[in-house]
């Protein structure tokens, strides 16, 4: 089932997401719609933020690894990383960020299982952006304060409203 994106505005993406107690096939039936929602977007990653449910929960598939994520924790980053990024929640904007390269992460995979793991990269920087959206961070509070003004403004005119048109680099 498609659900619907929560567009910049919408208090869900700034709220505090939490912990899940356990996963059970109510969580995997979100996580399912999720992809869905996701792919149909042409997305790489989905924060549950974004969909209204502020539960610790994302997927990501980057089209070479595909995850899902319960109460995310990054253990060690290193290194650098930069690019742009989009938003599907604030779609046409893209602001470049600079992330940990290489991450250590542990988190619940969608049969409850505790998983830690190494992660880098594209893989890694989706990740980043998908545990900024369970603490309410957008990629907005990247840009610098006049920035943030200027894309405010263009918000209120109407910029970067609607379907977005697909041809940014990364949307998640
Ligand atoms: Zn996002």
């Amino acid at each position: 089932m498609q659900l619907k994106i929560r567009l910049y505005g919408d208090p869900c993406l700034r709220a505090k997401s939490k912990p899940v107690k356990e996963v059970t096939s109510a969580e995997r039936m979100l996580i399912a719609s999720m992809f869905e929602t996701m792919r149909a977007q042409k997305g790489v990653g989905l924060a549950a933020a974004q969909v209204g449910i502020n539960e610790q929960i994302f997927v990501i598939d980057t089209g070479h690894d595909a995850l899902a994520v319960v109460n995310p924790r990054i253990l060690r980053r290193s290194g650098a990383q930069s690019g742009e990024e989009g938003c599907l929640s604030v779609p046409h904007l893209q602001v470049n960020v600079e992330r940990a390269k290489d991450l250590e992460v542990e988190f619940l995979d969608e049969d409850n299982n505790p998983v830690r793991a190494r992660i880098s990269g594209l893989l890694a920087k989706i990740f980043q952006h998908e545990n900024d959206h369970l603490q309410g961070k957008l990629i907005i509070d990247y840009l610098t304060a006049q920035e943030r003004r200027q894309v405010l403004k263009d918000m209120k005119d109407g910029v970067y409203m609607g379907e977005s048109n697909g041809h940014e680099d990364m949307r998640a």
